[in-house]
């Protein structure tokens, strides 16, 4: 592949990956060899990357069509972090914001373009293109070019004319849909033909599955709630009434959480969007119309506190967890009642053809919910793909077979029941049967002479109902959909009755105490082990950076990285260099603050720094191939230190040589806390607050410990900065070691 060498070099130096996902690699160099591509991954499959690399290697500009206007300013941020030349332009900008946008772009000063559909219809933004130098055409979201498919657009199709006047540039689609009539609606529609499309695996594995009863949820979301505390959590609820009462339950127990859906004002649902995102507040509350919008990687729980309505849409849905690839909860609560209100959402449909096609969905999402397969296996048999593996470790089936029970009798009895009464009746009702209702419809039947009446009496109508399901999905029993769903015994049960075979089933979900937060899948990540403190100090580390420049977190860094830190303890940028996440640029603006904090907390406790370890398992590089991070920054750390050490002993203050040398003042924070960790003596004495605050912040230190800023901080109260705090720790800890 000749593309390969230089495309994994800025792989590195441009994204501070080592490595490419799946399909990546394969998308690149097809793209680059002048082909046009269509890819077909799960969300956090890493889309972008497949024009952003191709990209830095064209001549030219790329221009990336996106349906999202919110989105756009986040991912222009991100690669600017990643020291990209990347820009957007839209609606919400003035017409002199534009074109001098367009007039950078004129220049060659930008890689990448980013714009909405709507703007191709635009005159002057046509005559832009046709004077630049148009590299590559991206487009993202191109499912909603598809009237088959659930976000179409209509301004999409202004791709088509895009097309038929660039018809020497290659074009990617991009696309988390996988149905294969949006498919081929996308390849139809923006003429792919002399594409390849390339389809990964749909499944996530990092995601784990699982449904629980909605009865009592309350007493099932606490415990989850409590085990992703601090951590991005979605909840999807049905109705704008129910999410406004959610929000205020959730608020009630000492979860700060935030509303989303339609009724809200736009402003409100912006803000509350950006809070979100900004991890402001942990927990949003949406109506499906939430999330599209969002490209939060560090999403840790999606809870659906009712059902959807189809599989697809649970499957977007929950693919907003976890897109950095780390273990995230997928929960689904599920109750009779919620089926009974999509049912009668679908009943009131007017079209026929909708409305059966609307009943088609649910079921399939009812079976998900329903049958105790493996939901993986369930979500990928929808989107065609089979599932091979017996154990998936990762949902609730899966991980519930570990403990069974003999289920012979009940089976027995169940099929029975089912044959006594006609085979013409649902669960529900050979379910009251078996338990002795004195319903009137039962004794109207006279089904309260049959042998069967009353014979279980140990069970609830939820346990029965879990182990009918159980025998579906063994195959011993048979739902007819007709008017009515209806049960029959199969071939297979009625062999089972007659063979007087025998049966073992998983432990009950609803007669144990469920157990919410477990982990999806036994500690196979090389992430898991970390240290959970430094990581904490971390994550406050990136959020004071990336609130000082105004970005989202995980722009600064995401979780992954962080936890790798919290792993490796790279104590200098050398080691630094190395963590997946870090390139040429962001090792130059955050390198010396995250390289500060981590060796003031691993030093006076003697963590070493694995980070060498990990470069000698690492797949050795292309020869010749610089180490791209370490090249350019090398030469120039020495100096920054000295000039940030100059003048401070010039007595400038923290935010004077911030100025002076067009730094964020953490960083400048960070120079100092590392000139101190290698004991250089410093002056530090104008940096300092006067003695009484001092006197205050060592006691709080004193008290709460050294290690760990925010402990001190809280006990402050909010009187305190961050940077007051961290500035005083220097000076205490000077002060103690000379002591
Ligand atoms: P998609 O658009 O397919 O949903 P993104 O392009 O937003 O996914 O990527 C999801 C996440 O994966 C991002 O945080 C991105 O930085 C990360 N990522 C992409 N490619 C790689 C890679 N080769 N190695 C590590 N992380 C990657
Ligand atoms: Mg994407
Ligand atoms: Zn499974």
């Amino acid at each position: 592949m000749a593309s390969t060498p230089s495309a994994l070099s800025i792989l590195k130096s441009h994204f501070g990956y080592d490595r490419f996902r799946p399909l990546q690699e394969e998308i690149i160099d097809q793209v680059l060899g002048g082909g046009d591509a269509l890819a077909l991954m799960p969300t956090g499959g890493g889309k972008s990357l497949c024009y952003q690399l191709p990209a830095m290697c064209l001549p030219g500009l790329t221009l990336v069509i996106s349906p999202l206007i919110a989105l756009m300013k986040d991912q222009v941020d991100a690669l600017n972090a990643n020291g990209i030349s990347a820009r957007y332009v839209n609606s919400t900008m003035t017409a002199s914001e534009i074109e001098q946008v367009q007039a950078e772009a004129g220049r060659g000063q930008v890689k990448i373009l980013y714009a909405a559909p709507e703007r191709l219809a635009i005159g002057s933004f046509r005559r832009f293109l046709n004077a630049i130098d148009l590299s590559l055409i991206a487009i993202d979201e191109a499912h909603c070019i598809s009237e088959w498919g659930h976000e179409f657009r209509p301004d999409y199709r202004n791709l088509r004319q895009l097309r038929a006047e660039f018809p020497q540039v290659p074009a990617i689609a991009l696309t988390a849909t996988a149905t294969g009539q949006v498919r081929e609606d996308i390849i139809e529609q923006l003429g792919l033909r002399r594409g390849r499309v390339f389809l990964s695996s749909f499944n996530r594995e990092n995601l784990s599955y699982s449904v629980e009863v909605k009865e009592g949820y309350w007493s099932k979301l606490l415990p989850l709630l409590k085990a992703h505390r601090g951590e991005s959590a979605i909840i999807y609820c049905l109705s704008r009434r129910e999410t406004e009462e959610m929000v205020e339950d959730l608020n009630d127990r000492g979860f700060s959480a935030l509303p989303y859906h339609a009724g809200l004002e736009s402003d409100v649902r912006r803000r509350n969007q950006e809070d979100f995102i900004r991890d402001r507040t942990p927990i949003i509350v949406a109506t499906i119309a939430f999330g599209m919008g969002i490209d939060k990687p560090d999403i840790r729980l999606v809870v659906h506190h009712s059902l959807p309505k189809s599989l697809e849409g649970y499957y977007q849905e929950t693919g907003r967890a976890g897109r950095d690839g780390l273990p995230s909860e997928c929960v689904l609560f599920y109750s009779y009642a919620d089926r009974a209100r999509q049912e009668y959402f679908i009943d009131q449909l007017e079209d026929p053809g909708e409305q059966a096609n609307a009943r088609q969905k649910l079921s399939r999402m009812i079976e998900y919910a329903e049958l105790p397969v493996c939901r993986r296996k369930t979500v990928l048999g929808y989107f065609g793909e089979s599932w091979q593996v017996d154990n998936c470790g990762g949902c609730d089936v899966c991980l519930s077979t570990e403990s069974e029970f003999d289920a012979t009798e009940l089976a027995q009895k169940i099929l029975s029941a089912v044959i006594r009464t006609g085979e013409r009746f649902g669960a529900m009702h050979v379910i009251k049967v078996l338990r002795g209702s004195r319903e009137k419809r039962v004794l109207e039947l006279g089904h309260d002479r049959l042998s069967v009446y009353g014979l279980v009496t140990n069970m609830s109508d939820s346990e029965l109902r879990e182990v009918v399901a159980h025998l579906r999905a063994r195959g011993l029993l048979e739902r007819k959909e007709s008017e009515f769903a209806v049960l029959s015994v199969s071939e297979a049960g009625r062999r089972f009755l007659r063979d007087r075979e025998s049966l073992a089933l998983p432990a009950l979900k609803n007669a144990t105490a469920s157990q919410p937060g477990r982990k999806s899948r036994p500690g196979n990540s090389p992430v898991e082990d970390f240290d959970r403190a430094l990581f904490e100090e971390l994550r406050l580390l990136r959020r004071t950076l990336a609130d000082s420049q105004e970005l989202p977190a995980y722009v600064v860094f995401g979780d992954t990285s962080l936890r790798q830190m919290a792993a490796l303890m790279p104590q200098s940028m050398d080691s630094f260099a190395m963590i997946p996440g870090v390139g040429r640029a962001k090792l130059e603006e955050y390198g010396e603050s995250f390289v500060a904090a981590i060796s003031a907390y691993a030093k006076p406790k003697n963590l070493p720094d694995r980070s060498p370890e990990l470069s000698e398992k690492r797949i050795t590089r292309e020869p010749g191939e610089a180490r791209p991070a370490l090249a350019e920054g090398g030469a120039r750390r020495g100096t920054t230190y000295r000039q940030t050490r100059e003048m401070l002993d010039r007595g400038m203050t923290i935010s004077q040589i911030a100025e002076a040398r067009n730094l964020a003042s953490n960083t400048v924070i960070g120079h100092v806390e590392r000139l101190a960790a290698q004991h250089e003596p410093l002056n530090l004495e104008h940096l300092l607050p006067d003695q009484v605050r001092l006197a205050q912040i060592k006691e709080a230190f004193d008290t709460c410990g050294y290690d760990f800023l925010k402990p001190a901080w809280e006990y402050l109260g909010s009187a305190f900065t961050y940077d007051e705090l961290r500035l005083a720790r220097i000076f205490l800890r000077q002060e103690a070691s000379t002591d």
